[in-house]
């Protein structure tokens, strides 16, 4: 398990709805302000963003990627899922209402889906997650700005712009954004999440801008003995993820809509 989840003081369950925005703002600010060398259980210490940040602006000499085999994606496996859970505080999300309203509200930002081809029976295990468009819809509905993309070619959230009225999610071909619907009682100084925000994967940002090489779900992956996931540059001809995409026949997902993903699938 990557353990790169450092709390900090949280946010009330009890903050009223109208002070939500402004105790984004304030989380944020002190959240900057903390070490992340801080505990987040006994015993437990953590890692990556101990590291000094990246002093240099992101730049598009690179644009960084995933490549998912799917051939090599186990039926039944969830640890590219959990550990985006818990790499992005996503496992600190309290339950409330029906169980079944819940499960549409919880925020997700990668769904296995599942493939199965009627004639054959053949299924294929479909890691799904934001798709780092080229062309991104969401940035383009966004009223606020709040949807951008990096020079780097990740596209994300600004929590301080998001007005929360979904229509990024709307825009979205892959469904991959998630509104928080709850309020926040637990938080992590990489990846500050509020109540009435639109997130989805931001490919690790916070390890990218620590200088780390990889993405919660990938090692993962990695651990479990799949290996399906490679992240990488996708301008570097040398990076492992380029020369795998020269060596096994891959896709976009909805290559129709010409959005040039920076997520490429195998075995589809
Ligand atoms: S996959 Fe969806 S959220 Fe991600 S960049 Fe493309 S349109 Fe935006
Ligand atoms: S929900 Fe937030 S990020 Fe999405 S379109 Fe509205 S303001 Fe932009």
């Amino acid at each position: 398990m990557n353990e790169n989840a450092t709390r900090i003081a949280s946010t009330s369950d009890e903050t009223p709805a109208s002070t939500v925005d402004a105790g984004r703002r304030g989380f944020i600010g002190t959240a900057a302000g903390l070490s992340a060398a801080a505990l987040v259980a006994p015993g437990v210490f953590l890692h990556s963003v101990a590291a000094a940040p990246r002093s240099e602006p992101v730049t598009d000499s690179v644009r960084w990627g995933l490549l998912i085999d799917t051939a090599k994606c186990a039926d039944g496996c969830s640890a590219c899922v959990d550990a985006c859970d818990r790499e992005n505080g996503l496992d600190l999300q309290e339950p409330h209402g029906s169980e079944s309203k819940w499960e549409h509200q919880k925020s997700v930002w990668i769904r296995k889906v599942k493939l199965q081809d009627n004639q054959t029976g053949r299924i294929t295990n479909l890691p799904m997650m934001c798709q780092h468009c080229e062309h991104p819809p969401c940035v383009d509905v966004c009223p606020t700005g709040a949807s951008f993309k990096r020079a780097d070619g990740i596209v994300m959230v600004d929590r301080h712009l998001c007005i929360g009225c979904r229509y990024c999610m709307m825009a979205c071909p892959y469904k991959a954004r998630s509104f928080i619907h709850q309020n926040t009682s637990g938080q992590l100084t990489a990846v500050p999440r509020g109540k009435g925000c639109v997130e989805s994967c931001n490919l690790c940002v916070h390890r990218r801008d620590h200088g780390e090489e990889s993405t919660a779900c990938v090692d993962a992956c990695a651990q479990e003995g799949h290996g399906a996931i490679v992240f990488g540059d996708l301008k570097d001809p040398d990076s492992a993820i380029s020369q795998r995409l020269r060596e096994i026949p891959s896709r976009q997902i909805r290559e129709d809509l010409v959005l040039n993903t920076g997520v490429r699938y195998a075995g589809v």
